[in-house]
């Protein structure tokens, strides 16, 4: 088995919850090969199935009953609910943003506060003026990490990457034309890019082999001396609205 493979195999089953693995004792030395080897007995060689990263046939069913009642981070501790994601499941586009906020913790829906009143807006607004009739429910939407960090904070690395694999699962599930990424924790969880946001923005990148673009995530074009991003932000959309739905 590769390292690759061996660390695909364990984080499968970290992902699952499983902490501990159980080591077999220690090889045997060259010397004691010898007299272990087994008699030769022609047999089939089975290959044992590794599991990927995703189950096969997964679905985003399957990946909330997964995450449960999840403690795998510490953001557990503060989260009323856990927000899994929302939209058409078949959608052509998703938006990923960075988690949930005061708002997205009491419903268990994404981008439901003013932040997502905003998202809302742009989608639906600059989707019309673009001759594209477009709804909110016909995108996906959901976030890097699916519980509430402490006073909003940003999510720690630890707490990306844990709930980032349910981040990719999903993705795979939808394979959406393109994804869009809100902000900077978006941009890094889905390009491992650590530039900000105002050099990353307007361009495309991959996760995978699905288009990406970054743009600002809303709760900043919230903040009034923002208007100029808010202009940007609208270029960037009418972007991944004409690639996807022309
Ligand atoms: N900000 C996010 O990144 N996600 C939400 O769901 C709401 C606010």
């Amino acid at each position: 088995m590769s390292h690759e493979d061996l660390r695909a195999y364990l984080s499968f089953f970290r992902d699952l919850g499983i902490r501990e693995v159980y080591l077999r004792s220690a090889p045997l030395k060259p010397s004691q090969v010898k007299e272990a080897v087994a008699p030769e007995i022609p047999c089939p060689t089975v290959q044992p199935e590794l599991p990927g990263l995703a189950p096969q046939d997964d679905t985003l069913e399957k990946i909330r009953d997964d995450i449960g009642d999840c403690r795998r981070c510490r953001l557990h501790q503060g989260r009323s609910r856990i927000v899994f994601g929302d939209g058409n499941p078949q959608a052509k586009l998703v938006f990923v943003g960075e988690g949930p906020g005061a708002d997205e913790d009491a419903q268990g829906l994404p981008f439901v506060g003013r932040a997502g009143q905003l998202l809302t807006a742009m989608i639906e607004n600059t989707a019309a003026k673009e001759g594209i009739p477009l709804k909110r429910s016909q995108v996906y939407i959901c976030n890097v990490v699916k519980c509430r960090p402490p006073d909003n904070r940003t999510p720690e690395p630890d707490e990306m990457e844990i709930c980032g694999q349910f981040l990719f699962r999903q993705l795979e599930v939808i394979r959406p034309k393109a994804i869009c990424a809100l902000g900077g924790t978006a941009a890094r969880a889905l390009l491992g890019r650590k530039e900000g946001v105002t050099r990353l923005r307007g361009h495309w990148y991959a996760w995978r082999d699905i288009p990406v673009m970054v743009t600002y995530h809303p709760s900043y074009l919230l903040r009034p001396y923002n208007q100029n991003a808010k202009r940007e932000a609208w270029e960037d959309l009418k972007k991944v609205l004409h690639f996807v739905y022309d």
